[in-house]
């Protein structure tokens, strides 16, 4: 008997995906490392104009960053920083921000500990 396979974990299907620095296409993150967060949950934050009585109507605005798990490139959260700046480990190019306290994306959703990088300093790759 073969170990049983585990069907009911649909995560194979997903086309690996990577982020790399813009500026040296060193690897900065691995989808698996993102973070996921829900961008509904935020609005209420943001307390925005509501034009339509379901506040589901309304269009989330597209993340502008990703959040990530700490990782060994980040060498200010090695230190010990509570919050610095995160920057490219090849070309020092400044990828985001990080707070063990959190931070806010732009959708509004909030994300404790915060390790943001800009996807406008990632290219996002599909492998
Ligand atoms: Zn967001
Ligand atoms: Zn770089």
């Amino acid at each position: 008997m073969e170990a049983a396979n585990n069907t009911d974990v649909i995560t194979e299907a997903k086309p690996q995906v990577i982020y790399r620095c813009k500026k040296c296409r060193r690897i900065v993150a691995s989808a698996e490392q993102v973070v996921p967060h829900e961008p509904g949950e935020g609005q209420k934050c943001f307390k925005w104009k509501k034009r339509s009585n379901n506040p589901w109507d309304q269009e989330a605005p597209q993340c502008s960053s990703i959040f990530v798990e700490p990782m060994k490139w980040m060498q200010v959260v090695e230190d010990g920083c509570v919050q610095d700046k995160l920057q490219c480990l090849g070309c020092k190019a400044r990828l985001g921000y990080f707070n063990w306290a959190g931070m806010q994306c732009n959708c509004g959703a909030w994300i404790n500990p915060a390790f943001q990088l800009h996807k406008s300093r990632l290219d996002e790759c599909q492998l």
